[in-house]
């Protein structure tokens, strides 16, 4: 097969874009599907601090050679979960990422911030749902130090698996607020800062072959907690009806882009104040996280 771009032999075909390209080709493929993404939605300019939360995965890892490729000023957080082999491993990549592409990382070790604690035994010892506590943990810091250190934008990568999947689990139990702000970038509001996508346009696959082709090392251990995620049976689900309807899942995914706007503006019946004990916004009087540390014993519920 030769590469539809400059007829050299290709090493990918994109069955969705039924397009072969050859290496150098691809690279620029997926630059330009970042490129457009950013554009898109108006996620940031060239002049703006950009923090990119990084887990050590292929994704964030991806999203960070490409930011600082196409010229973004792109700075990673790491926070250091403390799961086992899995935390240890996606600490490793993510230094060395930093440190072979020359670019600053910081890096918060939930430990320090939580006496002690790791995920693990946080989830142990208040009996929290996993990820529904690690999520809640991991916004809370990037909204603190993006606003902490004066970033302009928080960007993740959430890629079109991710996307289509979580729009798939909203559709099926018509979460209607979920869909009404389910955006590739939401502006900056209530003290939270703006959150963009720029990987919306783009595969597993892609990124995973985009990983290879700029030998970015990334961890391949799953969190062991994972496995629990409704979202995982989703994806699958979307990837089976992929084999059979080539290029559904862009399409799925795009539609509701352009259709968005039908599902409205989300009305709001609460309002936002500074939690009494950290001063991060929240709708109760203590926000999520000081909770956990109240729960822990760390700190007392009256300051
Ligand atoms: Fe956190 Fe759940 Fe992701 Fe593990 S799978 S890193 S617990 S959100
Ligand atoms: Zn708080």
């Amino acid at each position: 097969m030769r590469c539809a771009i400059c007829k050299k032999k290709a090493e990918v075909y994109l069955p969705h874009h039924n397009l072969a390209l050859c290496r150098e080709d691809f690279i620029n493929f997926f630059l330009k599907r970042v490129k457009k993404a950013i554009d898109d939605f108006n996620m940031f300019e060239k002049e703006d601090r950009i923090l990119l939360a990084v887990s050590g995965g292929k994704d964030s890892l991806s999203l960070w050679h490409a930011l600082l490729k196409l010229g973004y000023n792109a700075i990673g957080l790491f926070i250091d979960l403390g799961i086992d082999k899995f935390s240890k491993l996606a600490r490793e990549v993510v230094e060395k990422f930093s440190k072979k592409n020359k670019t600053n990382l910081i890096t918060v070790k939930l430990e320090n911030e939580f006496g002690g604690n790791t995920l693990p035994q946080i989830v142990e010892r208040t009996k929290a749902i996993p990820c529904k506590v690690c999520g809640k943990i991991k916004r809370y810091y990037f909204d603190r130090i993006a606003s902490k250190e004066n970033f302009d934008v928080i960007a993740t990568g959430h890629n079109l698996d991710d996307e289509s999947a979580f729009l798939l689990g909203n559709v099926l139990n018509w979460n209607i607020e979920y869909l009404a702000k389910q955006l590739p970038a939401l502006p900056e509001e209530d003290g939270f800062k703006k959150k963009v996508k720029p990987l919306i346009y783009l595969t597993e696959r892609e990124i995973a072959i985009y990983a290879f082709f700029n030998e970015i090392y990334y961890n391949e251990l799953n969190c062991p907690f994972s496995k629990k995620a409704k979202s995982h049976f989703y994806k699958e689900s979307l990837h089976q009806m992929e084999l059979s309807f080539k290029g559904l899942r862009i399409k799925f995914f795009k539609g509701f882009l352009r259709n968005q706007k039908i599902f409205g503006k989300v009305e709001k019946n609460y309002s936002l104040s500074p939690c009494k004990i950290c001063g991060y916004p929240t709708s109760k009087e203590i926000c999520g996280v000081c909770k956990i540390k109240i729960n822990l014993g760390l700190i007392e519920r009256e300051k």
